[in-house]
């Protein structure tokens, strides 16, 4: 299978090339040439295996030239790290389940593709016969930085660099980050927002100088944000494997169909729900979940995608992003594949802040797609009555995909059964859920996440209450602008 660019088409590239390489050189993000579909009897076979089995099976759809016990290495080195089953689901009542996609080390999902990017990204290299130094430029929101840090770290052959908003996250996220310990890492906090971030990172990927300085040192980078391939499909994954769960636990019937609704913030995670059901499992609506930054939901549901916005700082900062980069991949499919034409939407983007589709594109969407929003005022709240009618603690990010379910179902009165993706363990925001839940606001995080344990008996992750004696070893700050400057000297340059 070969895999192409959103932005040209004619150049088909391998997926260990698409992976290795992160973006593609004419900006655009890779996919594959096709999406390829789960037949019946393989629906029975996934059934049988376990979650490292599925993984490999359905990751090794998309990339033939692997074999099934590469892969599944790949997957056995990735889930051993997490706490139990990678991907539980948690019935809630009749017709809703909680998939928990935060049991790994940094508990949040994130970590259900950065614990495993590393390990494919090493195949990849090998079976390209690559044997440069992979650099790694990530930019983060809040949880992908620790993620891809604690994936990355120490592993041979690469070197990884994260940037985030010094302002722009929790209290805890910071923390993980700036005590990351690892010889071949670094942190750096930027002035600005996500979206100043991204788009300095995504600069200094396409920057000459940077690329030729990395060729003379036998340097390559490459991403480890959900543009890059290699990120994306371990997170189709846990869609296929929740499906299966649910029917093997007769919660669903053979076949009987199912929503998803998403927390979204670069739309990766839920694309990956997309390619799910592009592949043919059973899903009615993608239920696509934004905070105030709801320039996605003004997208499904106006047609137009507009930057020039207010820009807001929630209590949901992994969603407090204007620029979904994924989006682009699910333009290119609304357009029939059109590449010149999600090319020039791109363009559009970049100069104008905004571009529109088709009615007839719209409509299409709107098939797959709800799309809502919640503000801070519906988030709270409904992390406080979730917590009061079902004694469970929800974060932020999930408190949002709840609020926004619960519109969706008063909207449509719609009797399938849902899962909702929970995307971080309360901890990481012990502040935000305490004060949601109980009303009390605790200035302090680790005194916040004792309390909350007080609340909710959901134990406390040991190594974020480790965070406080950790020392902080990457506390600088610098303007976007200093990115290159600090990649160069990263790479000795
Ligand atoms: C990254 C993140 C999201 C958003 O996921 P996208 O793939 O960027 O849409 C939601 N919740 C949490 C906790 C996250 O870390």
């Amino acid at each position: 299978m070969y895999y192409i660019s959103t932005r040209d088409k004619e150049k088909k590239v391998s997926g260990a090339f698409a992976i290795v390489s992160g973006i593609s050189e004419d900006g655009g993000l890779y996919v594959p040439e096709y999406i390829p579909k789960l037949e019946k009897k393989d629906f029975d076979r996934l059934l049988e295996m376990d979650y490292c089995e599925r993984a490999a099976f359905i990751m090794g759809k998309f990339l033939p030239e692997f074999s099934f016990d590469e892969l599944r290495a790949c997957a056995q080195k990735a889930y051993s790290r997490f706490d139990g089953d990678p991907a539980p689901l948690v019935k809630i009542d009749k017709k809703m389940y909680i998939l928990e996609l935060w049991h790994g080390p940094t508990h949040a999902f994130k970590d259900m593709a950065l614990t495993l990017l590393p390990h494919l990204l090493l195949l990849c290299k090998r079976k390209l016969g690559i044997d440069t130094e992979t650099v790694i430029l990530t930019a983060t929101s809040g949880d992908t930085g620790k993620a891809a840090l604690e994936g990355f770290k120490d592993v041979k052959g690469t070197r990884i660099c994260v940037f985030y908003p010094s302002e722009g996250v929790s209290n805890m996220q910071k923390l993980q980050m700036t005590t990351q310990e690892g010889d071949n890492v670094c942190v750096y906090g930027i002035k600005g927002n996500f979206d100043d971030c991204q788009s300095a990172v995504k600069s200094v990927f396409a920057d000459s100088e940077v690329i030729e300085e990395m060729k003379k040192r036998r340097c390559a980078m490459s991403s480890a944000n959900s543009i890059n391939w290699g990120r994306l499909l371990p997170q189709i994954v846990y869609y296929v494997s929740a499906y299966l769960d649910l029917v093997g636990e007769e919660q669903l019937f053979d076949g009987e169909r199912i929503n998803f609704c998403v927390p979204t913030g670069n739309f990766g995670n839920i694309l990956a729900a997309y390619y799910a059901r592009q592949m043919g499992v059973p899903i009615e609506k993608l239920i696509c979940a934004s905070n105030s930054n709801n320039v996605l939901t003004d997208f499904f549901t106006k047609g137009e995608y507009n930057i020039k916005r207010p820009f807001f700082k929630t209590i949901s900062p992994s969603m407090d992003i204007l620029i979904s980069s994924n989006l682009e991949r699910l333009l290119f499919y609304a357009s029939e594949m059109d590449d010149k034409l999600t090319a020039e939407r791109m363009r559009l983007l970049k100069a104008e802040g905004r571009y529109a589709i088709t009615e007839e594109e719209q409509k299409e969407l709107s098939r797959v797609f709800y799309a809502g929003f919640s503000d801070e005022d519906d988030t709270i709240e409904t992390i406080q009555d979730f917590f009061e009618d079902y004694n469970y603690p929800l974060d932020p990010h999930t408190g949002v995909a709840v609020s926004v379910y619960d519109k969706y179902v008063e909207q449509t009165d719609s009797k399938t059964k849902s899962a909702i993706v929970s995307t971080a363990s309360p901890y990481k925001f012990p502040q935000d859920v305490l004060f949601s839940i109980t009303g009390d606001f605790c200035g302090d995080s680790f005194r916040s996440m004792k309390k909350l344990y007080k609340e909710t008996a959901l134990e406390i992750p040991s190594d974020l209450l480790g965070l406080k004696s950790k020392p902080q070893l990457y506390r600088q700050v610098i303007q976007a602008d200093e990115i290159k400057g600090v990649v160069l000297k990263f790479i000795g340059a």
